[in-house]
């Protein structure tokens, strides 16, 4: 026992712990609780809610998570002092203080807030995948935007890299934060082939006529022009009254498919039921060509009654679309084309010629200005309608007037609204319906598109006059 004893105390002795050391400790000890004491009881407390160092971005607004003070118990938050200002515009440390309590017994606490440029750059590029038509060369954007929230522009620092079929994007601002976009290279073709038909998608033919298929145009992104390669799903039974769909279908190599339909309809020879959308006194800039456009996109073809005004080109245009150039006389002057059979005829062999100079074709399809049935002619000649229509049979003409009065050339300023109720509600089933209208007139060019689609929708069908139409004649009163 007593040999441990001195062996105790010859081991502290070697470690330094003698009386004078136990007391030192002691003395540090009791001084270390006043500091607590003086710290936790006799100084007001402060406790800062949130983090006492704080990085926020720049130009990100610093709001303080707050603070609460107590002091003997007591909430003496109100009387805390805070200290210190935070500008985000400039990157940088900034701090505040919160102090409390008065002379020997103040307490101050800092809170440090550092505003960075934490936020990395953007790069204005999609992250979607690149497609390369197999066997073809690797293309990418290698000129890309880029901008940084501190640093602005960096598109100058992007670097654009590839490798292994990875197209990667690096751009890093002056705070060191980086930005990098993947853009995975593929050699797959995933388009697929672009197709239109060639004629209308909406074809009429008669029963027992042949269907000629016009074919498609198609051209796919990888595969180049695959016109030739579609494949038609229904067929034309040409000897059955009815509607046919039928289903263009386009594949690329890569499988990527496309469609397209058109209706063709075998309909009865007989012409009840047509419309025959005719214009008068043109062409003109700004309605023809308008008119010409509407036409073309509702696949409808009309007869256009011209005289020696508007440019030839509108003519041309006319004829190149599929119409029927038909002759209303070159000058459409009553006064001078109803004072004789001779000047009649002088007048309309001018319009004549000027089709036959601009289409190359020789037409004998034609209007009486006013219709056959007019009595203005008496005033320049009594009997002129009869003799005129006598002698353009005579001399191989057909002349057609009209048995549906657009209304369009009745004077004053009717509206498009008007002309299209004036067609539609006088069109017939039973019969063929000639249709007047006039091409230099914008309200009749503004209700044309309504006009077809009301036809369509209920069972018309359009056609242009040929030399076998059957002549729409009034009665002819001079
Ligand atoms: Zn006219």
């Amino acid at each position: 026992m007593s040999m441990n004893k001195r062996k105790l105390r010859r081991n502290l002795k070697q470690f330094g712990f003698d009386k004078s050391f136990i007391i030192s400790c002691i003395v540090i000890v009791l001084l270390f609780l006043g500091i607590v004491l003086y710290n936790k009881v006799l100084t007001p407390q402060i406790d800062l809610k949130g983090k006492n160092v704080v990085t926020i971005n720049y130009q990100d607004k610093f709001k303080d998570a707050g603070y609460k003070a107590t002091y003997l118990g007591d909430d003496v938050t109100k009387n805390v002092e805070v200290k210190g200002k935070v500008n985000t515009d400039k990157l940088g440390e900034y701090e505040i203080t919160y102090t409390a309590g008065e002379g020997l017994f103040k307490k101050k606490i800092t809170r440090k807030i550092k505003v960075a440029d934490i936020e990395k750059p953007k790069i204005e590029i999609n992250k979607d995948n690149i497609y390369i038509c197999p066997g073809e060369e690797v293309k990418y954007e290698t000129k890309v935007k880029a901008t940084d929230n501190y640093d602005g522009d960096l598109s100058k620092n992007v670097k654009v890299e590839y490798k292994d079929n990875v197209v990667t994007y690096t751009v890093k601002d002056s705070s060191g934060n980086k930005r990098i976009v993947n853009k995975k290279v593929l050699f797959k073709d995933i388009e697929k082939p672009t197709i239109e038909l060639i004629g209308s998608d909406y074809k009429d033919v008669y029963i027992g006529d042949q269907y000629n298929e016009e074919g498609i145009k198609a051209v796919d992104n990888c595969d180049g022009d695959l016109s030739d390669k579609y494949k038609v799903e229904g067929n034309v039974d040409n000897n059955t009254l009815g509607e046919y769909v039928l289903t263009y279908k386009i594949e690329d190599k890569a499988k990527n498919e496309n469609t397209i339909t058109r209706t063709v309809r075998v309909i009865e020879r007989n012409k009840n039921g047509v419309i025959y959308l005719t214009f008068d006194d043109g062409p003109q800039e700004g309605t023809t060509n308008v008119i010409l456009d509407i036409l073309k996109e509702e696949g409808v073809q009309a007869t256009f009654f011209v005289t020696c005004k508007g440019p030839d080109y509108l003519i041309k245009r006319e004829y190149d679309e599929g119409h029927a150039i038909a002759l209303h006389t070159c000058s459409h002057d009553y006064a001078k084309i109803y004072s004789s059979v001779d000047a009649f005829f002088n007048d309309l062999y001018a319009v004549q010629n000027r089709v036959k100079n601009i289409t190359g074709q020789e037409s004998k399809i034609t209007r009486f200005p006013g219709g056959s049935s007019n009595t203005v002619s008496r005033r320049y000649s009594q009997g002129i309608m009869s003799r005129l229509t006598n002698e353009e049979k005579n001399r191989g003409f057909r002349y057609y007037d009209w048995n549906l009065s657009s209304g369009d050339a009745a004077g004053g300023y009717p509206t498009a609204d008007q002309i299209y109720n004036n067609v539609v509600n006088s069109l017939r089933k039973n019969r063929a319906n000639m249709v007047l209208m006039h091409d230099i007139k914008p309200y009749t060019r503004d209700a044309l598109r309504r006009i077809i689609k009301y036809g369509k929708e209920n069972g018309y069908r359009f056609e242009k006059i040929t030399m076998d139409t059957d002549m729409v004649t009034q009665r002819v009163n001079n």
